[in-house]
Formats: C-alpha cells, structure tokens, sequence
C-alpha cells in the first residue's frame, strides 16, 4: 500500500514539498493530499501590493499553480476550503473541517508536511466587524480591499497601520491609486529591517511621493459609523479614515502544531533541524514562515518570515521526504523592497543585531551614485556596512538607492555569506561601465571607508 503524506497549507512551503516529493516517488508508492483553508494554491502573497496598485492586472496572475495543475500534473489531491483543525500524533491522523460544505473529515497519514505559514499580529483593537479595515495576508484580502477601494462612493482617505514593508508597500500602492495615504508606525521611523538613519532616507523618499508618514505614533483604537470604518484613534486624535490597511506584523502560525505537542523555539516558530524534520517527531516535518530557522551570522534562532526561505525549504523537506538527502543552511536576512522608485535592500545584521549578538564592529555609510556621475540618470546611492573589529569580517549591510540599489544587496549577501572581510571586498572583480556604475562601484567605496573605520578604531 502507498504510503500516505498528508500536507497542512497548500501555499509555497507546503506545495514545494509536495511536488518535490512527487517528483522522486509516483503515486502506487505516495500518496498525497493537501489541505487548503483558503480559495488558492501556490499564490504570491507578495504580489498583493502590486495587484492592489493595478502594476499587476490580473490576480490569476499571481497564481503559480492552480488545484487542476496540481492534481492532473503532479497527482496531488488538493483540498480547497479545508481548514486543519487538529492533529493527532498517536493515531496518525488530521481532522479537517470542510469550510464550504460544513463536514468533517478525518486522514491518516504517515508522513505529515507542517505549513500553515504566519498569521497577522492583530491587537484587540483591530479586531473589528467594522467595514474598511484590512488586512493583506491572502488573496482573499486582496480581493476585498480591490472590492472596498472599486466602490461608489469611492474611499479617499487610506491610513496604513504599521511601517514594516508590507505597510511601505501597501502605502506606495494606496498612493498611486490616487488616495491620500497616512502611515502610522509606532516606532521612529518605517522600515524598521533597517537601521534608523537608513529607514529615516526611505521616510523622506515616502514624504516626498506624498505619503504622510506620522512616526512614534500608537494606535489605540478604530472608529466606526453604521458598521464602517471612520478614523483610526491615536493618542493625537482621530485620523479620518474611509480605508485601514493593517500591516503590523506577523507571527508564526504554530496553534495547531503547539496544540499537537510539536516542539516550538525561542523565536516562536515550530522547531526542525536542518532536513526540516521536527526532531523528536518521527514523520512529521515543516517548513516555510511557520518554523525558525538558525541565523548564520549571530548564530541564533529567528523567524524572519519570507518566501525566498519558504520555497527553499519547502524545496528541501520534499526531497528529503521523496528518499533524497538536502539541508537547508540557515539564512541571513536578505531583503528588498522598493517605495515608488527608491529601493532598499539589506543583508545579515543591522547595528542593534550586532549589539545584542555581542559582537564589537564599526559601521559606515558610504554615498555615492549608482552610474558614472556624468551619465544620464546618475542618481545618489547610500550603502552602509556593518564590520566585526578586529577581524573586518562582514556581519550587515544596508542599500538605499534608486535604480540598480536594491540587487546590489545581493553582491553583498554573498561576501556576507562567505565570511569574506571588507579588506578582500575591496578587490572585488565588479563589472563596470558608465550606464551601470562609477569606477569604483558603491560596494567597493563602502568596504574601502569601512576598511579605513577599522584602522581608525585601531582595530
Ligand atoms: C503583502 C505581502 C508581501 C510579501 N512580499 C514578499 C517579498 O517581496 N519577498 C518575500 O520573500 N516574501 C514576501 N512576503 C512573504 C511571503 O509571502 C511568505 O513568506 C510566504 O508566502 C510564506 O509561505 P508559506 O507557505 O510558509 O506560508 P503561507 O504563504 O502563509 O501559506 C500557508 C498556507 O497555509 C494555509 N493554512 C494555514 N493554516 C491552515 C489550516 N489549519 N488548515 C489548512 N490550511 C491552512 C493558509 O491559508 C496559507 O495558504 C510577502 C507577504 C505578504 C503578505
């Protein structure tokens, strides 16, 4: 008889590890069907924002792979609509509640994939009836933000809680659909992934594209009118509001799994080892924004939920469970987003990182410009570097830039990855031409003053 693998989240991390699978076993050997709570499989949440601002037409654009594909291409049987309600380990079985139908279901498996993803931080106050307020986790919330914003009478006002990148996102999205846009993040500044002077250039690059952007500002409460939202309360006032964006974060989603006696990590996330097998849990594996994963750099265990990370190791717990071998290494952080036309990209640690990893460093800011500075377009690009002293190893690095900044971070990561030192990165063989940087790229001028910080501070 085939074995049975049953998957729990049918988005990135749970649908690579099934089709992984299947690619190394066929179905008299495997089995396997994944339960789905949603209306979608294998989407790209990170699409939304610009779905949202009509950059992307189409949703089914952001639809990898649809149930059909699925079942026809790879034999998954694929469970729309299903939400997982429990699972129990000694009878080897999941209970799932069909969300359409009303029923109950109830599979045995011998092997189960964990991936339930993360669900958004939601304090008290945002838990509300009131018409106008959104989150943006899912297809499903995009489309009825779509819906809200396509109205008569049409909202005007959008106040986006939370300045995190999806915030910035969503913010930069609300304003090119022509809405007056508010931002209110509690801490100093938005984009809080990178350090506070570098967040302050993606605020001024938000004030100037007309995003009004209130910072040590807590929300406290929502306002509603006949069932709809009306203003978001702060300790300044009311903000009118005809649309609320939440953007407050995400944690991971481990209800199910905690209630099932899987092992949870400091940072929150389900723990596994590095074939994403839980350990102490013979058959049971997980993978994606519901597990913590080592952080190569300070060496401790985080949940930084993306899906750069949860298709790879989706990728790995699917050839690991199809009778392959794969490790998934650990992560470092990378990054990037853009705001209208300023890009941010940032690898490893940022400087409070570094402090509360104890490490002793130097860090510089380096400004330069992304092309020769006489070619058509040149335009400020600020990098920052973040070194361990004495060594010079490079443990972070930041980019705010215009065109060509945010995958330079990836020149970066990869120095970052290979313990390279700001010393050999200032060797670094980097193309150069006029249209695509100056002699000395920004990288390299960056590494030559944290070179210099280093000798400054003695080493
Ligand atoms: C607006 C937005 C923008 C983003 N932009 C980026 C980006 O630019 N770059 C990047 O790397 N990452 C980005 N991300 C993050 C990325 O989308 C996630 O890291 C990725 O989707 C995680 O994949 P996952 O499979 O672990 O979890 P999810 O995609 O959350 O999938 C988990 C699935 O499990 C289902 N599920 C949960 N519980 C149950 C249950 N009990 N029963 C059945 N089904 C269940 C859920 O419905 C969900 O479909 C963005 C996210 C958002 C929301």
């Amino acid at each position: 008889m085939a074995e049975r693998l049953i998957v729990v989240g049918g988005d990135a991390a749970g649908m690579a590890a099934a089709s992984q699978a299947r690619r190394r076993r066929d179905r008299d050997d495997l089995s396997i069907v994944a339960f789905e709570q949603g209306h979608f499989t294998s989407y790209s949440a990170c699409g939304i924002p610009y779905w949202i601002s009509g950059v992307v037409p189409d949703r089914d654009q952001l639809i990898a792979r649809d149930p059909g594909t699925f079942r026809e291409s790879f034999d998954i049987d694929v469970r729309l609509c299903h939400e997982v309600t429990g699972i129990d380990l000694d009878r080897r079985e999941v209970v799932a509640r069909d969300l359409a139908g009303g029923g109950e279901v109830r599979e045995g498996f011998d092997t189960l994939m964990y991936a339930t993803g993360a669900v958004p931080v939601k304090p008290a106050w945002a838990r509300t009836d009131a018409a106008g307020v959104f989150g943006v986790q899912t297809l499903d919330d995009g489309a009825a933000l779509l819906d809200w914003l396509e109205q008569e009478p049409r909202p005007r006002r959008a106040v986006v809680i939370g300045g995190g990148y999806i915030g910035v996102e969503m913010a930069e999205a609300l304003i090119q659909r022509g809405l007056t846009v508010d931002l209110v993040e509690q801490s100093d500044q938005p984009m809080s992934t990178v350090d506070g002077d570098m967040g302050e250039l993606v605020a001024d690059s938000m004030r100037e594209v007309g995003i009004h952007i209130r910072t040590g500002l807590t929300v406290t409460g929502l306002e509603e009118r006949d069932g709809r939202v009306t203003a978001v309360v702060t300790a300044e006032g009311p903000m009118p509001a005809d649309v609320v964006v939440l953007g407050l974060g995400v944690r991971p989603n481990t209800a199910l799994a905690e209630a099932a006696g899987l092992p949870v990590g400091p940072s929150g996330g389900v723990r596994t080892d590095r074939r994403m097998r839980v350990p102490g849990v013979p058959g049971v594996w997980a993978a994606g924004d519901c597990v913590e994963t080592l952080h190569r750099v300070s060496g401790l265990p985080v949940h930084i939920p993306l899906g750069t990370h949860a298709n790879k190791q989706g990728r790995v717990a699917g050839i690991n469970i199809g009778g392959g071998y794969a490790t998934f290494p650990g992560v470092i952080g990378t990054a990037v987003t853009k705001v209208c036309d300023l890009e941010v990209g940032r690898t490893g640690l940022r400087e409070r990182d570094a402090v509360a990893a104890g490490f002793e460093f130097v860090s510089v800011v380096a400004e330069s410009t992304n092309r020769a500075g006489y070619y058509p377009g040149a335009r400020k690009m600020t990098v920052k570097l973040i070194a361990e002293r004495p060594s010079g190893r490079l443990l972070g690095a930041q980019i705010v830039g215009w065109s060509e900044a945010a995958k330079r971070i990836d020149t970066l990561a990869v120095a970052l990855w290979n313990g390279m030192t700001v010393d050999d990165m200032t060797a670094l063989d980097l193309g150069y031409a006029p249209p695509y940087a100056p002699v000395w790229d920004p990288v390299l001028i960056a590494a030559r003053k944290a070179v210099d910080a280093l000798a400054g501070a003695g080493r």
